[in-house]
């Protein structure tokens, strides 16, 4: 934390402005702006159906939100000429189910991508797969079959996978709510070292402990809005509003 806070402030890798989403009648973002420095993990907590997921997909233009702005790195992903495959390929995301290509290999998984978007020679995208495999602590795994992996193992793996992409960001859309509970350690202690590399991530998760050791900042939703914001600790043991005390009494 200290280290984080003593520094010149960066620019920002992520501005979200004024955010508006709606499904048919049901506003599910109604304003949401937040930004996120570099190297910032920001964690993202709240009830069921508050928009944390819809948000998540609108950073990486999955989802097209109808008003607002979402700039990344200075560039705006919603104006009319913005390059949304090459700003989508600097963004990774991870989601709950890992949806890892069952008739590959788990370096082919790895590689796929690097080769066929990026363009990288072969033994370039094996070695950066191998340097991937040893980061989530699986070399011996690289001839394996998803099938084969437990659900820890393969989350490992689709954050390598991500990652292999080289991006600048990585979104986390509860990336251990499907694991059984003996897991979500070996998931978090991955994504816990990414964020000792750097990494700007934003994290949606219903773990506590993570986002209090790891996360920057914290950020309570519900309804479509960010009800509360703060460090983790003030976040944690001095929430200023009753809807986000009401949320924690039930999680922690
Ligand atoms: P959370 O991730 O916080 O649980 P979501 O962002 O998934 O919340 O959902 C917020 C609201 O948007 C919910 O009411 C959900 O039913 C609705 N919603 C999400 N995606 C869609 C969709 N593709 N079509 C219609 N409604 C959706
Ligand atoms: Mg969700």
């Amino acid at each position: 934390m200290g280290a984080q806070a003593e520094r010149e402030p960066k620019r920002p890798a992520i501005v979200v402005k004024d955010l508006g989403m709606s499904f048919g009648s049901n506003r599910v973002l109604d304003g949401v702006s937040l930004e996120v420095a570099e190297g910032e993990v920001v964690v993202v907590i709240g009830p069921s159906g508050s928009g944390k997921s819809t948000l998540l997909r609108c950073l990486n233009l999955l989802e097209r939100p109808q008003s607002g702005d979402i700039v990344v790195e200075g560039r705006s992903l919603l104006s009319p000429n913005a390059d949304i495959r090459r700003m989508r390929e600097d963004i990774g995301m991870v989601f709950q189910q890992f949806n890892l290509f069952p008739h590959l290999s788990v370096i082919d998984n790895i590689m796929l991508a690097p080769l066929q978007v990026r363009k990288r020679t072969k033994p370039d995208a094996r070695a950066k797969a191998e340097e991937l495999l040893e980061l989530v602590g699986l070399s011996e795994k690289a001839d394996a079959y998803p099938a084969s992996l437990s659900g820890g193992q393969a989350q490992r793996i689709a954050i390598a996978r991500a990652l292999a992409m080289e991006p600048r960001i990585m979104l986390f859309d509860e990336p251990t709510s499907a694991l059984d509970p003996e897991m979500v350690g070996e998931v978090l202690a991955v994504m816990k070292q990414l964020a000792a590399r750097g990494m700007t991530m934003v994290v949606v998760t219903h773990e506590m402990g993570f986002a209090r050791e790891v996360g920057h900042r914290v950020l309570f939703m519900e309804g479509g809005v960010i009800v509360e914001e703060g460090p983790p600790d003030a976040v944690f043991d001095r929430p200023g509003k009753a809807r986000t005390r009401e949320f924690l009494s039930k999680v922690l």
